[in-house]
């Protein structure tokens, strides 16, 4: 059996970060999470994304220490929640996530969502806990281009990474061609659209080509971009299937079929509105 992506993205600071990692949304449970996370690590993860949103820091803190991976050998990704953004809100909260994680750093601090009031300030505390290097890499979630370009009006430090939406039915092209020209790296979130890919008649007839599954056959297709992916899975053996993708390859015409699936569909809010309404 064949294991996961080894596959390492380089951010533009020269940390490098699995292309397939762990995406723990609605894990909020202890024994959940322990038997998702054991069994994640078993098959090769290392990298796991959690939220201050998430209400799970704490427990996944819990399961990494029991865990007998050294700290360093994992790789860690948290966000600032933005009923928590601010600059000293912003410093205080990471403080409790780092204590929640049983951690002294993390190795990757993002901004959950723009917001207009205070994310310069809550950027500004991002650098300083960069600068001080309690987080090896930093960046932002759901940002369009219009706000970077505000952003960088005062920012010294450039995001590495935008973690935002994309699963077949949100290619998101333009963004994604912004990003690469800007070297910011591009995380998927909600990779399988909340695993709606799973009932696609299109994919299902794919997967059959390629004899995988459609969510086999949809995270390939991020790899083949050069995404990083975080599928959640608190189900053992989607977590090993999720896993096995590194031994096909998509032919370049079922990759314009796949990216031909975009209709602009959002499992989540519009970043635009949560920017303006100042949250959600
Ligand atoms: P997702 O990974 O696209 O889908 C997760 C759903 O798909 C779960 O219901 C899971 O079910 C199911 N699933 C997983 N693998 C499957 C497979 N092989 N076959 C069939 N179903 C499968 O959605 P997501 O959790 O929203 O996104 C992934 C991660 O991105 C999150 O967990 C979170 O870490 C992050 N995220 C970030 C943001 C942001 O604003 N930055 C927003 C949303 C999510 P089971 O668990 O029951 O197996």
């Amino acid at each position: 059996m064949l294991s996961l992506t080894k596959q390492n993205i380089l951010l533009a600071n020269g940390i490098g970060i699995a292309q397939l990692g762990f995406g723990t949304y609605k894990i909020t449970e202890y024994e959940v999470a322990k038997q998702a996370i054991d069994s994640a690590i078993e098959h090769g993860y290392r990298a796991f994304d959690t939220a201050q949103l998430y209400g799970n820091e704490k427990i996944l803190g819990r399961v990494f220490q029991e865990n007998p991976l050294k700290r360093d050998e994992l790789f860690i990704t948290t966000k600032i929640a933005n009923d928590k953004q601010g600059y000293d809100t912003t410093l205080t909260a990471f403080e409790q996530s780092l204590t929640d994680l049983q951690t002294d750093y993390v190795d990757l601090f993002l901004m959950h969502w723009p917001l207009k009031t205070t994310f310069f300030q809550t950027w500004k505390a991002i650098e300083r806990i960069y600068e001080e290097k309690r987080a090896r890499a930093i960046g932002v979630c759901n940002f369009h281009q219009t706000h970077f370009e505000l952003l960088s009006t005062q920012a010294n430090i450039k995001p590495m990474v935008n973690q935002i939406e994309i699963h077949p039915y949100l290619i998101q092209q333009s963004l994604t061609d912004y990003l690469r020209h800007e070297d910011i790296a591009i995380q998927a979130w909600s990779p399988l659209a909340r695993s709606s890919v799973n009932e696609d008649p299109r994919l299902i007839k794919l997967a059959k080509k390629y004899q995988r599954s459609p969510a086999q056959i949809v995270l390939r297709w991020h790899i083949q971009q050069g995404y990083i992916v975080i599928p959640k899975s608190a189900t053992p053996a989607r977590i090993i299937e999720n896993s096995l993708i590194d031994d096909f390859q998509l032919t370049a015409d079922d990759m314009n079929l796949i990216n031909s699936l975009d209709e602009g569909f959002r499992t989540g809010p519009d970043p635009d509105v949560v920017f303006e309404k100042d949250g959600f």
